[in-house]
């Protein structure tokens, strides 16, 4: 029985590349709370997205999920101090700039030439490297 007020989480459920639980229902390939959903008010309109009440991205209690437009989703948890995913967040742009200057460090181009490229200075490339390493920001 699921709780009013308690967050549903799963275990061993893979990941999507956003960290939502993901599950293979009739064929398709299903963020696990927008099924949940589906299956607890029907169909989800497709200029809409589910967000979440609790900002738990991991949660699938419906009473935690409600319909939304993508761009209030945004705005909800930007107003949150989330960390919102999506290709133009100026984070993961970073983050995809990063992995992908840090793979032509790799590939033997120096520091000083990929930095001038992306217009920031070495020493700031090399912090950003440093951090890219420690924390595995994105898998790309
Ligand atoms: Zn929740």
């Amino acid at each position: 029985m699921i709780q009013d007020d308690l967050c549903c989480t799963t275990t061993g459920i893979s990941l999507d590349k956003d960290g939502y639980p993901r599950v293979k229902w009739k064929n398709r390939l299903w963020r696990l709370h927008r099924l949940i959903f589906t299956f607890t008010n029907g169909v989800i309109p497709t200029d809409k997205v589910i967000g979440h009440k609790c900002n738990n991205k991991g949660c699938i209690n419906p009473n935690h999920l409600y319909l939304t437009t993508a761009q209030q989703n945004s705005t909800d948890a930007a107003k949150d101090g989330l960390y919102v995913t999506g290709l133009n967040h100026p984070r993961f742009k970073k983050a995809v700039e990063t992995s992908a200057a840090y793979q032509r460090y790799i590939n033997g181009e120096s520091q000083q030439i990929i930095a001038d490229s992306l217009g920031i200075s070495q020493s700031a490339l090399s912090a950003r490297f440093i951090r890219y390493k420690k924390e595995n920001i994105l898998e790309c």
